[in-house]
């Protein structure tokens, strides 16, 4: 029997091998614009055939995409892992909530995008409307390199499953991970609905200049400013998700283990290189000591290195190592207190840097008496730091979270106020008595307020951002009062 997907176009040639293996000297050479033309070029053609098959036959070659994610699960962590230094569980991971989210985007495209009927009494009485969201078209990704698999995913899958194509830029520090996804989709589905073109800034301004029907970013709030301002000039409509500060809140009548737990989890899991990772604990007063104590008790026990059994592998970029020193050193300077850890030197590590540098593997600390202002307060650490900070209450709590440009997750630990205090964190997700369990969940949206970006990943809502909502009325019987008195006059 024949299938509307046994139609797919041919692959005429493969946008996203320049260099093989992805190596940085091979894409430098390749003129950026003319690589994103023709990757964008071959996604147009192919999106009609995409958008054409219906959500049954894109579910179908999206589970066989994911089947080829699962099956060579070991083989791309060591991808990512060779890529990004962390730790072969932690690349597992990221890549299983990758797979766990292709599944749901696949499973759930047909009702959350799928025409339906809409209607009142007034409306039927003379109307018959639906609403569906149509796919937006060829959709650019710019991707990060801390969770090169996860991260791109919320945004590829949930555009595929919505009758999108997507040209896919990987971070200049992961290319091959990104080829990998690209080469397995490849081979799971034999059409070039997944381009990737590799490179540095230029390839990404290429991108947002391409003419894309919309560009997803994922990224520092700074290089958003400048993937915004270069969408402008072309109207291309963007999604921005940025960076992070987030805050950890413990309440007076909080489990103080399982808080000091999930903040040195949240905070120093990935090297703390998570855009939602916990960068500040703000403790009540009356638990601060308790707080502190349990978290240098379980931090003292994480260990940075390069082998199997260490819990944080090194920085993957080469110039945040000079961040992070740079923000515990100040912070020290201006009389904060290292209770775990030290700041070491300020030298830094230069851009050619190896990922097994020691240098770059830096040890976890924790950092108490933060002086008022500190840039270690407001701005994105991005490094394996927690701070500790003592409030009077929950509403000093809920200020000092929001007295940051940022405003993307967070959590609250509270036995009796949880939710109540969640509600007033001004950020896209905040999670009670646990951290970052949001990222795990297809179902709810991903996404940050302020300073952290803009739109939605993940869920319906993540669906839904790369489509257009369409709205058809037909007249049922009588024409609308408005023509008939036209008509009349
Ligand atoms: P980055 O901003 O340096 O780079 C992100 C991507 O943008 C890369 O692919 C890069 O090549 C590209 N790029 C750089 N300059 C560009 C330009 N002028 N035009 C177009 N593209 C350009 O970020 P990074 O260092 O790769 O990632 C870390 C940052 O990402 C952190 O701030 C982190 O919080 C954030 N992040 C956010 C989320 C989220 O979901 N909100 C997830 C992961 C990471």
């Amino acid at each position: 029997m024949t299938t509307p997907y046994a139609e797919r176009p041919a692959l005429s040639h493969r946008t996203g091998a320049v260099g093989e293996g992805g190596e940085p000297s091979a894409y430098r050479a390749v003129d950026p614009t003319e690589l994103v033309t023709r990757a964008v070029g071959l996604a147009r053609e192919t999106q009609r055939w995409w958008a054409s098959i219906g959500f049954a036959g894109r579910r179908h070659l999206l589970d066989r995409w994911r089947q080829e994610l699962t099956d060579g699960m070991e083989d791309l962590a060591a991808v990512v892992r060779e890529e990004t230094g962390k730790p072969h569980g932690d690349a597992m991971l990221e890549i299983g909530l990758a797979v766990e989210h292709l599944a749901w985007a696949a499973r759930k495209a047909p009702k959350v995008l799928g025409r339906r009927r809409v209607g009142s009494t007034l409306l039927a009485a003379h109307l018959a409307a639906t609403v569906e969201y149509l796919p937006q078209g060829v959709i650019g990704v710019i991707g990060p390199w801390n969770y090169p698999v996860f991260t791109p995913m919320g945004s590829i899958g949930y555009a595929l499953a919505g009758g999108n194509t997507v040209v896919f830029k990987p971070s200049e520090l992961t290319p091959r991970t990104g080829q990998w996804l690209a080469d397995s989709f490849e081979r799971a589905v034999g059409s070039p609905c997944l381009q990737v073109v590799q490179g540095e800034a230029q390839v990404g301004e290429a991108l947002c200049r391409s003419g894309v029907d919309k560009l997803g970013f994922t990224g520092s709030s700074a290089t958003a400013k400048k993937v915004m301002a270069t969408c402008a000039e072309t109207l291309t409509p963007v999604l921005i998700e940025g960076g992070g500060k987030d805050a950890l809140i413990v309440d007076e009548d909080a489990d103080v283990e399982a808080a000091a737990q999930a903040a040195v989890w949240g905070g120093l899991s990935n090297a703390g290189q998570t855009c939602i990772g916990v960068e500040r604990v703000l403790a009540h007063t009356a638990v601060y000591d308790e707080v502190v104590a349990a978290i240098v008790r379980q931090a003292s026990a994480v260990r940075a290195g390069l082998d199997d059994s260490a819990d944080l592998g090194p920085i993957t970029l080469p110039k945040q190592v000079r961040i992070i020193h740079d923000q515990v050193a100040e912070a020290v300077a201006d009389g904060a207190r290292a209770v775990v850890g030290a700041p070491a030197s300020t030298d830094g590590v230069g851009p050619d840097s190896a990922l097994t540098d020691p240098a770059r593997l830096l040890q976890p600390v924790v950092l108490v008496d933060i002086p008022e202002g500190a840039r270690i307060q407001t701005e994105e650490t991005f490094g394996p730091v927690i701070t500790v900070e003592r409030v009077a209450d929950m509403d000093a709590a809920v200020a000092a979270a929001n007295a940051v440009d940022y405003g993307l997750g967070g959590a609250v630990f509270s036995r009796r106020n949880g939710p109540e205090i969640a509600r007033r964190v001004r950020s896209g997700m905040t999670s009670v008595n646990n951290v970052i369990g949001f990222a795990g969940l297809p179902e709810l949206p991903f996404g940050g307020v302020g300073g952290s970006g803009f739109g939605r990943i993940h869920g319906a809502d993540g669906l839904r951002e790369f489509c257009y909502a369409k709205s058809v009325a037909r007249q049922r019987f009588t024409p609308p009062v408005s023509m008939t008195n036209f008509q009349r006059r």
